[in-house]
């Protein structure tokens, strides 16, 4: 397994395999990698096969971090992702640092950005105004860099794999978006890197996520006809609340293609919700 930091060798690199005909499979990740991120790698090996190339970005990017949330103490834990990812089988970890992915100019900023304009603005980008500009702008750098022929994302950011697949058709990047299933703990809650901050009492009581969709995907199955969104969104939130330390940030439901949000919910209406578990923001999403 190779590791590459230098955003001109990855390219060079990149460049190579195109022109040997390799194909290229690509998971880009904050790192502090964990079984969710390891299920992508696996998908990306399946498709390209043994003679493929493999390639984990692990990158913490500032730019899709808002200047109130958890940039600086994002976990990590390098050593760690490198025994992972050598496990998984893969090829190349692309780490590199925020100084070759955003060069400066004389005045000391950086001043591009790759912007979606429809699907980014509702959920997740109205709790975090600046979020997707950076997811977008970063993921177009890196497809740019290591230029895959198949990237695969996790349906666990549900909306975030939304925008990419709009970004990638809308760009004309010459790649595939592949999105894999939320990989879950036995208890039903999403694995996340972010799980981590959770204190044991947190831990136990964010179950509550899994719990509401659970509830809701049995309530909307069960009822002869559609129920209204705001009904099911009050019951939710009253369901949720019940734990001490949450605090419901969202909860919508919505058309999986559009993200339009529904006033009615039925069996395959998507849903998606954000939780404040204390300090730490929990996100899980299914169809109903
Ligand atoms: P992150 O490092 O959290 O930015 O995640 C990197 C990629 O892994 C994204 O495409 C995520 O959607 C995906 N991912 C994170 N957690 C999970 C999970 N529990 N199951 C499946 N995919 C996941």
């Amino acid at each position: 397994m190779r590791i590459v930091t230098s955003v001109t060798a990855m390219q060079r690199l990149a460049g190579r395999w195109q022109s040997r005909k390799r194909r290229v499979g690509f998971v880009p990740t904050l790192g502090f990698l964990h079984e969710g991120h390891l299920s992508l790698v696996r998908r990306a090996r399946e498709i390209v096969g043994p003679r493929g190339c493999v390639v984990v970005s692990i990158y913490v990017n500032p730019t899709q971090f808002g200047p109130k949330e958890d940039l600086s103490r994002y976990p990590r834990d390098f050593a760690r992702d490198k025994k992972l990812c050598r496990g998984a089988g893969v090829d190349v970890i692309f780490a590199p640092d925020d100084k070759g992915m955003y060069p400066q100019n004389d005045a000391g900023t950086y001043s591009t950005y790759v912007v979606e304009e429809a699907l980014s603005r509702g959920m997740e980008g109205a709790s975090r105004p600046t979020h997707f500009r950076g997811v977008t702008t970063i993921v177009a750098k890196l497809f740019n860099i290591v230029r895959p022929e198949v990237a695969v994302f996790g349906a666990k950011d549900f909306q975030q794999a939304a925008v990419v697949q709009r970004m990638t058709r809308d760009l004309n990047y010459p790649l595939k978006i592949v999105v894999a299933p939320i990989h879950r703990e036995p208890d039903g809650l999403a694995m996340s890197s972010r799980n981590k901050y959770l204190s044991p009492a947190e831990r136990k009581q964010a179950t509550a996520l899994w719990l509401a969709i659970r509830h809701a995907r049995k309530t909307v199955r069960k009822s002869p006809k559609p129920i209204a969104a705001r009904k099911l969104k009050a019951e939710l939130t009253k369901l949720i609340s019940a734990r001490p330390d949450a605090r419901v940030d969202y909860i919508e439901f919505f058309d999986a293609q559009t993200l339009r949000p529904a006033d009615k919910v039925a069996a395959g209406t998507q849903m998606a919700l954000a939780v404040f578990m204390g300090k730490t923001r929990l996100i899980d999403n299914a169809r109903l």
